[in-house]
């Protein structure tokens, strides 16, 4: 692969789009956890996810082990709830040797069922989720640098759904970036589960990983990660989880906290407005680093 390929990493949750606030149906985020939560485990499961203090932007997997972690019965209230609703639930197999995994996946395809009543593009023109503050502005002045000639591309990795991401790309009428990778992707691998959420770095690199195979490479050295890296950028709204994998990672932070003032914060920057990176992006001397081939550190002026 080219190394002058640029790359802007995204979370999607929060970050692209606004999945806390409610749709029409009035389910959010938070909302559509609460009602599979409820639903799959009963009262139990409510208090217990009360108990490991909400969501905290877990991946589902985590999630599970941690409610499982708080009350060992409701394994067996997962499985009867599975076993009551296998028709609707088809597509999964339980396993009793991976309670966890199981558990996991009647939970993902619960919260999708949730999430369906809100997810797109509803009469009246209503869209669910909306796009963050000024992104569709950030997508559009990606794709003005490319028509320019400049070889930058966006990936998005999320502890979310791929079909939820796709389906909301489709209703802001923008195309799915390339490489998503998602839980879906991901909560399968055969790993420890701390190498599978965020912060791990091997996320990014299974990031990069897949970049480098549409450019039509099979392997991906760790040194030739390691120089990519250069040109990348990471994105999010979860200064723990985002924060500390671009950390991690030794790339540029971008954080977005609606609310606040532009400024720099260690190893990168915050912001409210995806306008200001769009701009900064529109800019003509940008246009030039980037031609120059500059660092991704250099082009937005982070230590
Ligand atoms: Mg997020």
């Amino acid at each position: 692969m080219k190394h002058n390929q640029y790359l802007l990493v995204f979370d999607f949750d929060e970050t692209m789009a606004a999945t806390k606030k409610p749709g029409p149906h009035n389910i959010g985020l938070r909302d559509a956890h609460q009602i599979s939560i409820k639903r799959i485990f009963g009262e139990r499961g409510a208090d217990s996810f009360q108990a490991i203090g909400g969501l905290q932007n877990r991946a589902p997997l985590e999630l599970v082990s941690a409610l499982l972690s708080q009350d060992l019965r409701l394994q067996e209230t997962a499985k009867m709830y599975f076993i009551r609703n296998c028709g609707r639930l088809k597509n999964i197999q339980w396993k009793d040797d991976d309670p966890i995994g199981s558990v996991t996946e009647v939970f993902v395809t619960e919260k999708m069922f949730v999430y369906a009543s809100e997810l797109g593009k509803h009469p009246g023109g209503v869209i669910w989720p909306e796009p963050c503050k000024g992104f569709l502005s950030l997508l559009d002045s990606l794709r003005e640098l490319k028509e320019k000639g400049i070889p930058i591309d966006l990936a998005i990795l999320s502890a979310g759904h791929t079909p939820f991401i796709k389906k909301t790309f489709k209703a802001w009428g923008y195309p799915l970036p390339k490489v998503v990778l998602s839980d879906d992707e991901v909560r399968y691998i055969n790993c420890p589960i701390e190498r599978k959420i965020k912060p791990s770095t091997f996320l990014l690199y299974l990031v990069q990983k897949r970049l480098a195979r549409l450019h039509g490479k099979i392997n991906l050295p760790l040194k030739d990660a390691k120089e990519m890296r250069l040109k990348m950028a990471y994105f999010g709204d979860d200064l723990e989880r985002d924060g500390e994998l671009a950390r991690r990672a030794g790339i540029p932070f971008g954080w977005f906290t609606p609310g606040t003032i532009f400024q720099a914060i260690d190893n990168g920057i915050r912001f409210s407005d995806w306008q200001v990176i769009a701009n900064h992006l529109r800019d003509e001397e940008t246009f030039v680093d980037m031609l120059a081939g500059k660092s991704m550190r250099e082009i937005f002026g982070i230590a």
